[in-house]
């Protein structure tokens, strides 16, 4: 589920402190590479922020600390999850200021994708390290059996879009250099959605299996499972806000 991979990204200034935006997961080549450019900058790792607790962000912490035992690593607590990397955590939360060299980072709470989910936004360059609430050319999952949450992810998307950002880093895929253009397709689409699962729950459809098979009719077996999970975050924004109902396994309007 990662793409072509991990973006990490490392903000150095030369003879001095480093802050490195996500851990990824400890692959040799990475922490082989973020040595190098640490070295041709004589610099010195100082601080990992970490976007969010997923495996892919959050669990080469501890191959970084090894590495670079004077490092410090951060991120919003996420209790049940944090615990299974041997990383000593310091907590970040929304409005806290990261130091980034010699630039600050405004820490920005974007939950939706995760509960802990951070962004950091440079206000000089109007640009935001936007972790996974973005990926150009697809859409996140949201997994609402393992903290996601819908109703979290669309306000956070609002909330980024508010700022009117100039440029997204993502933690997978290219840049986004034209960041309104995007969040606002992100926000129509998923508001699509939601009137397709109204239709399919109108029309009589009462599972999560029979709406993602009305909506997503004709989609390759292989993604259906991805599907029916977005179904599922879909229903359970619709019930937190009383516009759907679940009783005896059944949903309806
Ligand atoms: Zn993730």
């Amino acid at each position: 589920m990662t793409g072509e991979g991990n973006n990490t990204y490392l903000l150095a200034v030369d003879d001095g402190p480093a802050t490195l935006i996500d851990a990824g997961v400890g692959h040799a080549q990475h922490l082989t590479d973020l040595a190098v450019a640490l070295e041709d900058r004589h610099a010195r790792l100082a601080d990992v922020l970490v976007t969010h607790g997923h495996a892919d962000h959050a669990s080469g912490g501890e191959a970084l600390a090894l590495a670079h035992p004077g490092a410090r690593f951060f991120k919003q607590p996420w209790p049940g999850q944090d615990e299974q990397y041997a990383v000593a955590w310091r907590p970040l939360a929304d409005g806290d200021v990261a130091l980034a060299g010699a630039e600050q980072l405004q820490v920005v709470a974007t939950p939706g994708h995760s509960p802990d989910h951070l962004a950091f936004w440079h206000e000089g360059s109007r640009t935001m390290f936007t972790g996974d609430l973005v990926v150009l050319g697809t859409s996140v999952m949201i997994h609402a059996s393992r903290g996601g949450d819908l109703s979290d992810y669309m306000r956070s998307l609002e909330r980024v879009l508010a700022l009117r950002p100039a440029v997204l880093l993502p933690a997978h895929g290219p840049r986004v250099t034209d960041p309104v253009k995007l969040l606002t397709a992100y926000l129509e689409h998923r508001r699509d959605r939601e009137r397709q699962v109204m239709a399919a729950l109108g029309s009589g459809h009462a599972t999560v299996e029979a709406i993602a098979d009305s909506i997503y009719h004709g989609l390759d077996a292989a993604l259906m499972p991805a599907a029916r999970e977005n179904v599922r975050a879909h229903l359970e924004k619709l019930r937190v806000e009383e516009r759907a109902f679940y009783d005896l396994d059944r949903w309806r309007l």
